[in-house]
């Protein structure tokens, strides 16, 4: 008898629909509110407060199932800022769920888990930015320990993305997989504030075999998601295709969704705390990147071929316009 029950349990299970997984609430809370303690001391790249932030993060992972690249879940990286010669050090922290099996496509999910630190003599403890976005992406990940994913997810919690999207960098020119099997960059970057529940996702000007996937993906009460801010028709500063860190992988041609709420008052001031930060907006945001990232999960050949053939279609002399700094040029975008 507890044999037939539990064959019935497992066929069920596999009846189920995939799409129908849902977010922890209450963890995806205490993680955005764990952040954005004082004790993190607003996250500014190289302090205690970032070391302090990696720290949880860490452990997050390790509870949420990820799998480390090598021996640990950290990739030390350099930069340096404009007009200066100085070496700096930033640590990205990256994992994975699903097959390493050396082929097939790859998506990557980034949030950058680094603020301002101190600003205007307060500490910026950055909850909309961008703490929401790395909550959301431990929520995700939290959800694939249990049903893992088909294909390889990337999982990167990005450093000095304020001070220049330096993590984010870093990681594109050090991917732990062939960078051709890249094939969807999901960036999340403030979450968690807009009076409207308005959710932007950009990217499909660039990528426009992507804008019918990003309708067809459910979205969750009370977010009401549009699609723009990708490209100069949204007037001055609401282009944003070079605003966080997708823009490393829009410079290395990989298609990538940037899900991130507009400008409001509390962005970048120290106002921008656990307590402004609208819960079921955030949620419903989170559970709607979920939704996302399974649903390409389930089509992720489907993206490649896609993507295969609007590289095709891009005349030579254009698919070829990389700048002298690397950088993808669409057509007009000089
Ligand atoms: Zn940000």
């Amino acid at each position: 008898m507890r044999i037939a029950l539990a064959g019935l349990a497992a066929a069920l299970a596999f009846a189920l629909p995939v799409s129908g997984q849902e977010i922890d609430t209450g963890q995806a809370i205490e993680d955005l509110r764990v952040l954005t303690t004082d004790e993190m001391d607003g996250r500014r790249t190289g302090t205690q407060g970032a070391a302090d932030a990696r720290a949880y993060l860490a452990g997050r992972f390790f509870m949420a199932g990820l799998v480390a690249f090598g021996e640990t879940f950290e990739q030390p990286f350099t930069y340096t800022l404009h007009r200066s010669s100085e070496q700096l050090d930033g640590i990205n922290l990256i994992g994975r769920h699903g097959p390493d099996d050396g082929e097939g496509p790859v998506l990557v999910i980034t949030a950058h888990y680094d603020h301002l630190g101190n600003c205007g003599g307060q500490i910026c403890n950055g909850a909309d930015d961008n703490a929401s976005g790395v909550a959301a992406m431990l929520a995700i990940a939290d959800v694939l320990r249990d049903t893992p994913p088909e294909h390889l997810i990337i999982f990167a919690a990005l450093d000095a993305e304020e001070n220049g999207l330096n993590g984010a960098r870093a990681l594109v020119a050090d991917l732990p997989v062939d960078q051709d099997r890249v094939v969807l960059n999901i960036n999340l970057d403030m979450l968690a504030i807009n009076a409207e529940n308005e959710l932007p996702a950009a990217g499909a000007f660039h990528f426009p075999f992507l804008r019918g996937h990003i309708d067809a993906i459910e979205v969750a009460e009370p977010t009401r998601l549009i699609q723009g801010y990708d490209s100069s028709e949204w007037g001055p500063g609401g282009d944003w295709t070079y605003s966080s860190d997708h823009a490393a992988f829009h410079d290395a041609g990989i298609p990538w969704i940037y899900y991130g709420v507009d400008f409001h008052e509390h962005y970048h001031q120290p106002t921008d705390e656990f307590e402004v930060v609208q819960q079921d907006f955030f949620l419903s945001n989170a559970q709607t990147v979920l939704n996302a990232v399974v649903y390409f999960d389930e089509r992720l050949e489907t993206i490649a071929s896609e993507l295969e053939a609007f590289r095709s279609a891009l005349p030579e002399a254009e698919e070829a316009h990389v700048g002298e700094d690397g950088r993808f040029m669409k057509p007009g975008m000089e």
